[in-house]
């Protein structure tokens, strides 16, 4: 199937795309790895006047170290990232996420930035990036700003970006060594989307410890009591905290759905605490 007809704009770096959203207006949409928006022009589920396309944008595609935090650019591929060919600011979490993300051609040409903005709730990166506190960097015609990973996320396939915006890097805080993270993605093929995503950073020297579950019908859920017991290192309580707490912040999950949360919560307990 080919998408209807559309113009292409290439943008050399963010400040060109900016420029070509606010020219193109309502018509006018991004385009990266071309992983999602393909497939969607292809069934008119999207259906852009014109495409801009990010993924040549140098700027975009670097990782760069300013100090206080790694910048992971929106075009770094998922196979960049599994590969270790940018530098990891997560103690090996980032290659082993983007290793289990669809398979290698998809990896190829699917970007971290494209994937936050599709805002798949079953997708890898939503999940990952709020277990390890990351910041989503923005640029648009009123200039740039920075969210917290949590708050990027407004829905399912929403998010806070304005018209005429775009995601520029994925802001992350380096782990300590002391730091230890556990990551479960349950889904019935290699390959696919997750059914439930457990995702579990531990970093003492930091005061920082995340539980999330991701894989829901929304935004992932922050577990911020199964947090600090994890934090205490409350080993004994925790599966019972991780069932109790399910229950409490998605009541109205089918019993089956909340059996498969609990497993991926656990198992990246398990693989956080060691
Ligand atoms: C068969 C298959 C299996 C998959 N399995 C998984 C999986 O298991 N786990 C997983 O996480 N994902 C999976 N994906 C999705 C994949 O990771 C995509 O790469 C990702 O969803 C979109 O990234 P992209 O760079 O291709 O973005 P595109 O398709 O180019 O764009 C996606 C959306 O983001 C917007 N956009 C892109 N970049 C920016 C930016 N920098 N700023 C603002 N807007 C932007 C576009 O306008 C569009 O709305 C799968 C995809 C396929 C085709």
């Amino acid at each position: 199937m080919k998408p209807a007809k559309f113009e292409y704009h290439a943008a050399g770096s963010p400040a060109d795309a900016v420029a070509l959203l606010s020219r193109l207006g309502e018509g006018g949409k991004i385009i990266a790895g071309g992983q999602s928006m393909g497939p969607m022009m292809n069934l008119r589920v999207a259906r852009p006047e014109a495409v801009v396309d990010i993924a040549g944008a140098t700027e975009l595609c670097a990782v760069t170290d300013d100090g206080d935090d790694v910048l992971i650019g929106a075009c770094v591929t998922h196979g960049q990232i599994e590969d270790g060919d940018v530098p990891d600011p997560s103690r090996g979490m980032l290659p082993h996420v983007a290793g289990g993300i669809a398979y290698r051609a998809v990896r190829n040409r699917g970007t971290i930035g494209g994937s936050v903005v599709h805002a798949d709730p079953a997708a890898d990166w939503v999940t990952t990036l709020i277990a390890l506190g990351a910041r989503i960097d923005i640029v648009g015609p009123d200039g740039s700003r920075s969210v917290q990973a949590e708050d990027f996320m407004l829905g399912a396939y929403t998010v806070s970006l304005v018209e005429g915006e775009l995601v520029t890097a994925m802001r992350l805080p380096c782990l300590s060594e002391e730091a230890s993270w556990g990551y479960t993605k349950l889904n019935r093929k290699v390959g696919e989307f997750a059914d439930a995503i457990g995702a579990v950073v531990i970093d003492p020297a930091r005061r920082f410890c995340r539980v999330v579950l991701g894989g829901l019908d929304g935004t992932p859920c922050l577990l911020h009591e199964t947090a600090q017991a994890v934090a205490k290192g409350e080993r004994e309580a925790l599966p019972e905290q991780i069932r109790a707490e399910i229950e409490r912040r998605l009541p109205e999950a089918a019993p089956g759905k909340k059996q498969i949360y609990g497993v991926a919560l656990n198992r990246a307990v398990n693989a956080a605490i060691g």
